[in-house]
């Protein structure tokens, strides 16, 4: 029995003690008297803490209001302190779930947790912007009503979860989604949706560049293939066979340039970022003038223009092939009689080396496309002048790996100007 029962008790008792010798001394009525007055007192009391009890139960607050008096204090006590812990707990239950709300909402990943029957029980903001829904006001619907995709309804009616489901954009939409099923507490599910388009373009790209370096070699292997075969089948005359080796000659040449310049192109992409040596620009140059004048083979006009201040910092074999592929293409675009100038200037922001011509020049539509690998604006022209649509992609990326900017100006029959913007990071001596 708890100490505030036997208080309880034994003032019961005591009333009964005192009621006892009164009656039996004095008169049986007044014992009684006494004995229902002492009850009744009693009664009034404990009825007077059952009110205040139950009238703080109908709204419990956590405050010291809640007293009682005599035995009940200890209740009401413990009471108290029962109600204390517990908002307590529930307080710290709710910071534990603000803080996994606010870890799902720190995911990149867009995350929603499906009950049994795949209705939204919440989801991150990731998952609204990626799948369009709307926690407040889409939670307890199934989220087959809001993402209405048929392939999406399907993998989760099929239930085969072990690859995720690839969901390419539709009309408006952009990005390419990897949707994972992940079951959780039983036949619950959590779907983690994952933007791929990055990935996914890597990935096409990717297969873009296999499928054309395969073409691109097997042009000239056709027809290497193909005089070989002649030469085999055919008793030729010593001109003509001189004339087919000639042609052989040409198309391996082609073919060795297109792996030279797919090498440069993976030793670029792979390499750590680029030293910071001094590269010497009056001696970088004027290799580059005298390599346009053997190139040009005395068909143009080669024209330096530099102020001579200030030098490169950076790896210098890739800067070499970058400056090399834009003088080289100015020359091979210009018609003979044309002028080529290579330039070399300090800037606000850092210097610029340009490449400037007044060759065929390059129709607007083409130009934002020019860097990609094996895109040329005329395959034909590409090809007879010895390029391998590779030169500009092999400039963006040893640009890019120098925080350098290629500014590409052209004009169909006026000519191009092909700068490229370095910052004083990358600058010394100026
Ligand atoms: P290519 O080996 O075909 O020259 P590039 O990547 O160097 O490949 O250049 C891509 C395309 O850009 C070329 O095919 C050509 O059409 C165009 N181009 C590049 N430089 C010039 C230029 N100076 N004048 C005109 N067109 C140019």
């Amino acid at each position: 029995m708890s100490a505030q029962l036997l208080q309880a008790f034994l003032i019961a008792l005591s009333t009964a003690v005192i009621a006892f010798p009164v009656g039996y001394f004095w008169a049986q009525w007044a014992g009684w008297l006494v004995f229902c007055i002492g009850l009744g007192l009693q009664l009034l009391f404990h009825f007077r803490n059952f009110a205040r009890l139950e009238r703080w139960s109908r709204s419990p607050v956590v405050d010291a209001s809640l007293e009682g008096e005599g035995a009940w204090d200890g209740v009401f006590g413990r009471l108290y302190r029962h109600e204390k812990d517990l908002r307590a707990q529930i307080a710290q239950r709710e910071e534990e779930i603000k803080m996994l709300v606010a870890a799902a909402q720190a995911l990149t990943d867009g995350i929603v947790i499906l009950d049994l029957s795949n209705q939204i029980i919440f989801c991150n903001t990731m998952a609204e912007v990626q799948l369009g829904l709307k926690l407040a006001t889409d939670r307890g619907q199934p989220v087959v009503n809001l993402v209405r995709r048929p392939e999406f309804v399907a993998y989760l009616k099929a239930e085969i979860f072990d690859r995720p489901l690839t969901l390419r954009p539709e009309r408006g939409e952009e990005r390419v989604l990897a949707i994972h099923v992940i079951p959780y507490a039983g036949r619950r599910r959590l779907l983690q949706v994952k933007d791929i388009t990055q990935a996914d373009r890597l990935d096409q790209t990717r297969r873009d560049f296999v499928a054309n370096v395969s073409h691109e070699l097997r042009t000239p292997l056709t027809v290497l293939a193909g005089f070989l075969e002649t030469l085999q089948e055919i008793d030729v005359g010593p001109d003509e066979r001189h004339r087919y080796l000639e042609m052989m000659a040409d198309q391996s040449a082609r073919m060795r340039s297109i792996v030279q310049d797919l090498l440069t192109l993976s030793s670029i992409e792979s390499a750590p970022p680029p030293e910071n040596d001094v590269v010497d620009m009056a001696n970088l140059i004027d290799k580059l003038r005298r390599d346009a004048e053997a190139l040009s083979s005395g068909r143009h006009n080669i024209v330096v223009e530099s102020d001579g201040r200030g030098d490169l910092l950076g790896a210098e074999p890739e800067l070499v092939s970058a400056f090399s592929n834009l003088v080289a293409n100015a020359v091979r675009y210009t018609p003979a009689g044309g002028t080529v100038r290579i330039q070399w200037k300090a800037t606000p922001q850092g210097a610029e080396f340009a490449v400037q011509d007044n060759g065929i020049g390059i129709d607007p539509k083409h130009i934002p496309r020019l860097v990609e690998r094996f895109y040329r604006v005329d395959r034909g022209r590409s090809r007879d002048s010895g390029g391998t649509g590779l030169g500009l992609a092999i400039v963006k990326h040893s640009l890019n790996r120098h925080q350098a900017l290629l500014e590409i100006k052209s004009e169909p029959g006026v000519g191009s100007r092909f700068a490229a913007r370095f910052p004083a990071s990358r600058v010394a001596g100026i």
